[in-house]
């Protein structure tokens, strides 16, 4: 059904020929959301609170087709497009002033194949929607520890799972994408079709086109995993990050573990007197047998003593949706940055632990990621994302209530990027990360030896830069 126009575009700053915008709508099967729709206020927010653009059009796809006509209609009316997949980039790409966005929320479709152990994702589901078909087949792919954070953003720039040390990232499990074009083709990308495309595909971003389906492998794991979430209080944190950093030199690629400097949210999942509490969290999921990850992880539970000790056998999807309750969309004003580490030094300890004891909100997460097993198993040269070696990412994921503390909390989450970016190589990790702003050239640091190969590859597959709104790329010749 068609939805009722309010306004139109022009009213929000396009100059778009009525007859043009007329036409996109009666050949587009999907809604058409502008200023005045019931839906316009609430589609156009995103999970960060402090971005609130007003896109001109939200084009609400229903399937491939409407995505090659909202691609033609703003190329034809020169509109800015930006791609809306879950919402869930802290940098807000997903929306701008006057533009387009083609919004795949609709696009959720989750097909799995138990025979073959794959699966096909549409470009606008949810890591839910995929956890909700696999775990049907006892099968899981590797995606993010938030249920609705879309496949699409987290794919295309990495994908930091519970499991990643056992299988890489979901870019490593990632055998097929299908994407529309800037210029509306549709094309299919593996290992054996527009190879170019699909190794740019993993870990380039959005700046290809729009990826209306991926193709998974999946990893047969569940229904019930093991899972670490021990709350030590803030003052021991020396002793347990050193414990930890020391605990995930001999860990074997099962145990995917993460330190975590955050307070005991102030929700009914906790008790009530403990909110707010400043603790480290050290959380992590065994991919195996779920006795033997409770015995391999039980060190980490008597560094000292915890505050509170949720770990246990849990449902993987239960694991999946844990951290939803504190992450809410709209929840918070959040300014995110984060580096690779390559090693975590006594030295480097004791910054960390320093900032973690001087965190300017309650809702804020200093999140330090223990990487490598399978993921630094691929050479950097065989997907865009480039150099896998670091063994850590230390994500500053500030969040706060009060936008008259924006400019503090900016500033304190700049400061103590450059200082972490000192000891590193200067490559961050797009997915968790605000802005451009740093000490050096953040694309050349990150892409490093591939950042030509894939400028080259944009300017093959998108010469104009049409997709601009995301960890651009600028295409070359
Ligand atoms: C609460 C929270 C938890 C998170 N947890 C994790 C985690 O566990 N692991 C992890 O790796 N990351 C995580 N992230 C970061 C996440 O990977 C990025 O925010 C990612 O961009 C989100 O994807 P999205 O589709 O929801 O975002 P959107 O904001 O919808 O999209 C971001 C950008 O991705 C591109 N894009 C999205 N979908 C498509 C598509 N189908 N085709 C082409 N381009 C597309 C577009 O350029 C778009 O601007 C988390 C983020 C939040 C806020």
């Amino acid at each position: 059904m068609k939805s009722t126009l309010y306004a139109t575009p022009n009213q929000l700053g396009s100059s778009i020929a009525e007859a043009d915008f007329q036409n996109f709508q009666a050949i587009f099967k999907g809604e058409i959301i502008i200023q005045g729709h019931e839906e316009y206020e609430s589609v156009r927010l995103l999970w960060n609170k402090m971005i609130d653009k007003r896109p001109a059009i939200i084009a609400r796809c229903s399937g491939v087709a409407d995505v090659i006509n909202a691609i033609n209609f703003a190329r034809d009316n020169n509109l800015q497009v930006s791609v809306r997949g879950g919402g869930h980039n802290v940098a807000g790409n997903a929306a701008e002033d006057n533009a387009l966005m083609i919004d795949l929320s609709k696009m959720k479709a989750v097909n799995v194949n138990p025979q073959l152990k794959t699966c096909t994702v549409q470009g606008g589901a949810t890591w839910r929607d995929v956890d909700h078909e696999t775990q049907a087949f006892g099968l899981v792919c590797p995606g993010g520890v938030v249920s609705d954070t879309g496949v699409g953003g987290l794919t295309l720039g990495g994908g930091l799972s519970w499991i990643r040390r056992k299988v890489g990232m979901s870019i490593d499990n990632l055998i097929g994408a299908e994407i529309v074009l800037a210029n509306g083709k549709f094309v299919h990308a593996s290992a054996t079709e527009n190879k170019d495309l699909f190794w740019a595909l993993r870990g380039g971003g959005g700046n290809f086109g729009v990826v209306t389906s991926f193709e998974f492998k999946l990893l047969e794991l569940g229904p019930e995993v093991f899972f670490m979430a021990c709350m030590y209080p803030k003052k021991e944190a020396d002793k347990v990050l050193k414990y930890w950093v020391d605990f995930t030199r001999k860990a074997p690629n099962e145990v995917t573990s993460d330190c975590i400097f955050w307070a005991v949210p102030a929700h009914p999942n906790f008790p009530e007197e403990l909110h707010h509490t400043p603790v480290v969290v050290l959380a992590g999921m065994y991919a195996g047998n779920p006795e033997k990850g409770a015995e391999l992880m039980q060190p980490l539970r008597e560094i000292t003593t915890p505050i509170l000790d949720m770990s246990n056998v849990y449902p993987y999807n239960g694991v999946q949706q844990m951290f939803d309750p504190f992450l809410q969309k709209q929840a918070f004003n959040s300014y995110w940055k984060c580096i690779y580490l390559d090693d975590l030094t006594d030295h480097l300890q004791l910054r960390v632990v320093k900032k973690g004891k001087e965190m300017p909100s309650p809702h804020t997460l200093i999140s330090i990621r223990n990487l490598q097993g399978a993921i630094s198993k691929v050479s950097p040269g065989a997907t865009a994302f480039g150099d896998r070696s670091a063994r850590f990412l230390l994500s500053i994921d500030n969040m706060w209530k009060d936008s008259s503390e924006d400019k503090k909390n900016i500033q304190w989450t700049r400061d103590f990027f450059n200082e972490m970016a000192g000891f590193s190589k200067g490559k961050v990790y797009f997915n968790f990360n605000f802005d451009m702003e740093g000490p050096s050239d953040m694309m050349k640091d990150s892409f490093g030896a591939n950042y030509e190969k894939l400028g080259k590859i944009k300017g093959k597959y998108d010469p104009d830069n049409f997709f601009r709104l995301n960890a651009n790329v600028k295409p070359l010749k």
